[in-house]
């Protein structure tokens, strides 16, 4: 067998076509844009490239893009006071801290700050809790995408045998979340699990969120399993290469001959994120007028 590609570049690129779509009749409805501010403290090279695609495909999608670039050194108090200003400006909907901040910030308290009708990024503890008892909230825009293209490629996921391996909170856990609320049947797998192997074998539905390039093997996955792959790990450069290539958790070349499909790194989960993103800030704009959110976002 050899799996389809689930190619989700091109799903992101028709959701962000859709969002943009929708959000310039939202401007029309509204009287004003959407917006998304992205805060970025230091200059972090990988955070400054994340920051500035962020900016560009906020526009792209008729939304406004508020930039603020704040130095390493910025202070705790100095950077709560941003946010709160954010928080209560009319023109923002969507405010994403990006992280990691430097190490004398505290997360926590910086992602608690924001407003949770803001918090399109769906880390604050409110909308994790929403989640878990499902209410409307913000869900975290990796796993959301991850669903997105789980369902499109599988229909119902009633009954179905899932394995996330990951436990963050930005990723395994709400993908796990979404998947029993989905009537899979949720395992989710760690480094403490006992004989990974063997667990990843039950799966119909396999999502890796690990960080361990291709650590995920042809063996361990069932045949006729659709593969999921969130890791971004890039490899130490072969001779000659100027930099290293970019590997998934999965070892993908083995796997597409036992998955029936399978996300390829990079151009598979990477691009949801970006996409899902302005699909969550257009949700909070409609939410923030108290206009009704259209299904089909
Ligand atoms: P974390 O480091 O927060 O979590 C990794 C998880 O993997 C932990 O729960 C850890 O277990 C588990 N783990 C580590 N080693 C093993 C092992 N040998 N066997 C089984 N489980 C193991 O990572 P994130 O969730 O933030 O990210 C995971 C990957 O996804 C990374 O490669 C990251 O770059 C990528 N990513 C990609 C995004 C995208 O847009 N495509 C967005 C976000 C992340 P334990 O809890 O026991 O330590």
């Amino acid at each position: 067998m050899t799996a389809s590609r689930i190619d989700g570049k091109a799903f992101a690129a028709r959701l962000r076509e859709r969002v943009g779509a929708m959000a310039a009749e939202f401007a029309k409805q509204a009287g004003r844009k959407a917006g998304l501010a992205v805060v970025l403290v230091g200059d972090d090279p990988a955070s400054q490239v994340y920051v500035g695609s962020k900016g560009k495909a906020t526009l792209a999608a008729n939304m406004e893009s508020f930039e603020h670039r704040l130095p390493d050194d910025t202070g705790e108090a100095q950077l709560l006071a941003l946010v709160e200003q954010l928080n209560n400006d009319d023109a923002v909907d969507g405010i994403l801290v990006q992280l990691p901040l430097p190490d004398h910030l505290d997360e926590q308290a910086i992602i608690s700050a924001i407003s949770p009708d803001k918090d399109v990024d769906g880390f604050h503890v409110i909308n994790a809790g929403r989640l878990s008892v499902g209410q409307n909230g913000f869900v975290p825009c990796t796993p959301l995408g991850c669903m997105m293209l789980l369902t499109d490629r599988l229909g119902d996921l009633s009954g179905l045998e899932a394995v996330v391996i990951g436990r963050s909170n930005i990723v395994g856990k709400p993908m796990a979340q979404l998947l029993v609320d989905a009537n899979a049947t949720v395992t989710i797998a760690h480094s403490r699990t006992k004989d990974l192997p063997a667990v990843v074998k039950r799966a119909d539905i396999v999502v890796a969120a690990v960080g361990r390039p291709e650590m995920v093997k042809a063996e361990w996955l069932k045949p006729g399993a659709t593969v999921i792959d969130v890791g971004i790990n890039r490899l130490p450069p072969a001779e000659g290469e100027a930099k290293g290539r970019l590997v998934g958790d999965v070892a993908f070349g083995e796997a597409s001959e036992v998955a029936s499909a399978i996300t390829p790194v990079p151009g598979g989960v990477g691009p949801m994120t970006i996409a899902v993103l302005l699909r969550n800030t257009l949700v909070a704009a409609y939410r923030n007028e108290g206009l009704t959110v259209p299904d089909s976002l």
